[in-house]
């Protein structure tokens, strides 16, 4: 018995050694790590970045909407969604500009200007100031809160029934006449910035001073913004988030495009 006991447990060990390699084998093999490739480049929502922000896709009209800028909410307050206005705003076919001292962001959506600043200040649509939160201003982009659409495009707000993202529904048809940058004007202090006037005195376009160029509303001028993605760890199957900073994909990294106004003549 003495000699049959020592057999019987180096036995055991090496059916339990079997049986490890056996279960680890699936997860260790090279081919397993290049189908897990695609999945890292797609941020998989909703996802909670290191700053505690929970992002989501955006739906307008029951379509999610392409943006460089997702929206995102707070855990101290789950249900108030912050939108990048900018791009949705431009799903509708209304650009924005960044004007006065390229600190306020405007447009004019059916005959409402609608101004947030990057001193975060109140939200201003027409007449009305929108109380509540403030707008907010993260790696050069505008971002608002979600009942600024529910009084811009009488929208209705909300999350998706599986909570990956935020919509935004509406009948609102966009009268191209009264909206976007036309009749805004970017103040004198700001065209240097924007480069050589082609046009000056009553021949510049309003928009640009002039100059045909106009700060890239995406990137607020930085050329770049934090890009999220999603990796799994193959080991732990843990799924982290890393932010790389990007090249602007508008503006090309330059933070300058073409006057939405006068596209780049710089004439009136
Ligand atoms: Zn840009
Ligand atoms: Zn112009």
């Amino acid at each position: 018995m003495r000699k049959i006991l020592p057999i019987i447990l180096l036995l055991i060990l090496c059916i339990s050694l079997c049986a490890c390699s056996n279960n680890a084998a699936p997860i260790t093999p090279p081919e397993g790590e290049e189908s897990e490739e695609p999945s890292t480049q797609e941020a998989i929502y909703s996802f909670t970045d290191e700053e505690g922000r929970t992002h989501y896709a955006i739906y307008v009209n029951g379509e999610q909407i392409q943006t460089e800028h997702d929206a995102y909410t707070y855990p101290d307050e789950p249900k108030g969604a912050y939108y990048p206005i900018v791009e949705v705003l431009e799903h509708f076919g209304v650009k924005c500009l960044f004007d006065e001292h390229l600190e306020a962001l405007t447009t004019r959506v059916n005959g409402q200007i609608i101004t947030c600043k990057t001193d975060s200040s109140d939200i201003v649509i027409g007449k009305h100031t929108l109380g509540g939160a403030s707008p907010e201003y993260i790696d050069g982009c505008f971002y608002v809160p979600s009942y600024t659409f529910m009084h811009l495009l009488d929208a209705v707000v909300d999350f998706t029934p599986d909570r990956s993202g935020v919509t935004i529904t509406t009948e609102t048809t966009i009268d191209t006449a009264s909206s976007g940058t036309k009749g805004l004007s970017i103040s004198a202090a700001a065209v240097p910035s924007l480069g050589k006037p082609l046009y000056s005195g009553a021949q510049a376009c309003l928009t640009c001073g002039g100059s045909g160029a106009a700060l890239c509303t995406s990137c607020s001028g930085t050329g770049g913004s934090t890009q999220y993605t999603q990796k799994q760890d193959p080991l732990t199957g843990q799924m982290t988030i890393q932010s790389t900073r990007v090249s602007c994909s508008r503006c090309h990294g330059s933070g300058r495009v073409v006057c939405p106004t006068c596209g780049g003549t710089g004439k009136r």
